[in-house]
């Protein structure tokens, strides 16, 4: 497994950095991905400094696309840093993986560009039904109003 894994960052983090696989199970219809981050840095969401001291870690599982007909889940360990700016309103922010994650998205940025580009190409009901068939079922009202677009979610 030790060999297969830099191939599968490889495959499933081509165009990420820092997030090296850790493990992948494959469990009936779903396939885990288990990853981690690891940038030296991460930059504060209010006041854009770079800050290298965490603050401690968690878990984010965002869905991803779909391989082989199976449904792709993500168990993300990211980290929060303590921002590094004394005059900052924000003390601790989390980080987000460019290319991968964004703030508040249960997502992967490339789960929610296809989405989205479903979303424009069919709208409502009809790309609904497209989002089944490819094993990430959206409602018609999430790809009218676009996916991570959540109504009514905290997120810190
Ligand atoms: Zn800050």
């Amino acid at each position: 497994m030790s060999d297969v894994l830099p191939q599968l960052d490889e495959l499933l983090f081509f165009s990420v950095d820092d997030v090296p696989v850790v493990s992948v199970e494959v469990i009936d219809t779903a396939v885990r991905v288990e990853a981690r981050t690891t940038a030296r840095q991460a930059a504060c969401p209010e006041c854009g400094g770079q800050s290298g001291r965490i603050h401690g870690s968690y878990l984010r599982f965002p869905r991803d696309l779909p391989a082989a007909g199976k449904l792709v889940v993500m168990s993300l360990r990211a980290r929060r840093f303590v921002c590094a700016k004394g005059t900052c309103q924000r003390r601790t922010f989390a980080e987000q993986v460019p290319g991968l994650t964004r703030r508040c998205g249960r997502r992967t940025e490339r789960l929610r560009s296809a989405l989205v580009a479903v979303g424009l190409a069919l709208a409502g009901r009809a790309g609904a039904r497209m989002t089944n068939v490819f094993e990430v079922p959206v409602s018609r009202n999430t790809l009218l109003r676009g996916p991570n677009k959540g109504v009514g979610r905290v997120c810190r």
